[in-house]
């Protein structure tokens, strides 16, 4: 039986509910009334719900789907303005006991290099991170009591935490990694993580145990209720994301929602972040084994379509992504993209030798973070290595409330230009360095109060002077 506000998996992710909704969505993908109601709704900017959403996915009137990108468009503007948050994956280890089948760290593989990082390599990667000017990172690590227990990864957000390098700092950890008890996440939340991130992979019950056979992973429930257990915790930033091309996208797509919509129902606040990662080659595993994959215009609608049903959460884009790819999808909603990412267990420091790989798939964005961010400015967009809501407190429903009340413009823009200043002063190349301080002039003019636009000019100004770390 459905119930967003069960604690129970099978309850709040109905694999009979999402039938329904993959029914209802395919018996009106063309029927405009509807389609142009659902619009309204979205156009209110309150989001839709799961069976809405999918109906809008499956649409396939051309004209009302330009409408759609529009919206997502405008939405994405409207609430994140031209600014997209910069991050880096951080790999502590890939020793895992699981056996995710699309994934090279599973146990069986022995072809892998296995390595996990000492305290005193996680500094050096940190230097390595902070001298492209990272500011804040996802750390990843597979599942293993032994190699990676909690302690481990707790002992790493430490490390990481208090690396001072030059100008540079990591102010802010993202977490990635398996599904844990309620003391562990409590334990997360006192090291003062920011997000933490776990991917459902798929929704869809019997395909997870398929793609699952061994290991703790395997267990659907535990593994579904895990954001449940992160908030119970504390946590009240928490990031979903499926693997497209496991199983069916709209299967998905509305199972995503449902659970986004769960979290709003039982803890009153939805997900901070939703992650669209694709499946990639990797070292012993073919992307194509699997059926489901997705083209590029499928992905291009399932990322404006999230846009508009759940305006206020975060959209990640990795560099799983192209170059190109993630031009096309940027202005659909994304808000926060990887830069110069290595998925290799201590490649920031040091590349690794071809005999001794132990990465989790091959990026399709190869680029130096200065050429990311030079992109993104001549694209129009402000990157932005801002990190304060968090360090303010401003998490969960406080973050929300900011996006609501649409004071973004008076607060995470100001913080976006701060950030990029100081970017272009300790990392950037001539090139970029002019690009953006051309940006940052134009962009003050769009601060809409006075009082905040001259503290903004002046904290530009002492930024320049040398001083670091501002923010509002
Ligand atoms: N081990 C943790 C867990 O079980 O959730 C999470 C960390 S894992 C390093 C991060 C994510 O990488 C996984 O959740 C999965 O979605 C993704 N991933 C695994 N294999 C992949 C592949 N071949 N291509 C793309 N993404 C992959």
């Amino acid at each position: 039986m459905y119930n967003p506000k069960s604690l129970k998996a099978e309850e709040f992710i109905s694999h009979e509910e999402v039938l329904e909704t993959l029914e209802y969505a395919a018996a009106n993908k063309h029927n405009a009334a509807l389609i142009d109601e659902i619009l309204e709704k979205a156009k209110r900017r309150k989001g839709l719900s799961h069976r809405e959403a999918a109906v809008l996915l499956d649409c396939d009137i051309e004209e009302k789907n330009q409408e759609i990108y529009r919206l997502a468009e405008q939405i994405k503007k409207d609430f994140y303005g031209n600014r997209i948050v910069m991050f880096a994956p951080l790999y502590l280890s890939n020793y895992c006991v699981n056996g995710c089948v699309y994934c090279p760290y599973h146990a069986k593989n022995k072809h892998i290099a296995r390595k996990k990082l000492a305290q005193e390599d996680v500094a050096r990667e940190v230097c390595a991170l902070q001298d492209m000017g990272h500011k804040r990172l996802a750390i990843e690590a597979g599942e293993d009591p032994v190699n990676n227990p909690i302690e481990y990864i707790l002992e790493c957000v430490k490390t990481i935490y208090s690396i001072k390098h030059k100008n540079g700092a990591i102010r802010r950890v993202n977490v990635n990694i398996a599904a844990t008890t309620v003391e562990n996440y409590r334990k997360l939340k006192e090291a003062e993580i920011g997000t933490y991130i776990l991917f459902q992979e798929t929704y869809h019950k019997e395909s997870y145990e398929k793609l699952h056979p061994t290991g703790p992973k395997h267990n659907y429930a535990y593994h579904t209720e895990a954001m449940d257990r992160a908030m119970e915790g504390g946590i009240d930033d928490v990031g979903l994301g499926v693997l497209f091309g496991l199983e069916l996208y709209r299967y998905e797509f509305a199972a995503l929602l449902m659970h986004a919509e769960h979290l709003e129902a039982v803890h009153g606040v939805g997900p901070h972040t939703i992650s669209v990662p694709r499946v990639k080659r990797a070292d012993d595993i073919d992307p194509d084994v699997f059926d489901n994959g997705i083209d590029d215009d499928t992905f291009a609608k399932i990322i404006a379509c999230i846009r508009i049903s759940v305006p206020y959460t975060g959209m990640i884009i990795s560099t799983r992504e192209s170059k190109a790819c993630r031009e096309r999808v940027l202005h659909l909603g994304i808000s926060q993209i990887s830069g110069a990412s290595r998925t290799s267990v201590g490649g920031y420091y040091e590349p690794e030798k071809e005999d001794e790989c132990s990465e989790q798939f091959d990026v399709s964005d190869n680029r130096t973070l200065d050429e990311v961010v030079r992109w993104l400015m001549e694209l129009g967009y402000i990157p932005s290595f801002c990190t304060a809501c968090y360090r303010e407190g401003r998490t969960g429903d406080r973050f929300m409330s900011l996006c609501k009340s649409g004071q973004i413009q008076n607060c995470c823009h100001p913080n976006a230009l701060m950030t990029l200043q100081e970017y272009l002063m300790d990392y950037a190349s001539e090139d970029t360095r002019k690009i953006g301080e051309a940006l940052i002039q134009a962009e003050l003019k769009n601060i809409p109060k006075e009082k905040v636009r001259h503290l903004v000019e002046e904290n530009l100004q002492n930024i320049r002077n040398g001083l670091r770390d501002f923010r509002l």
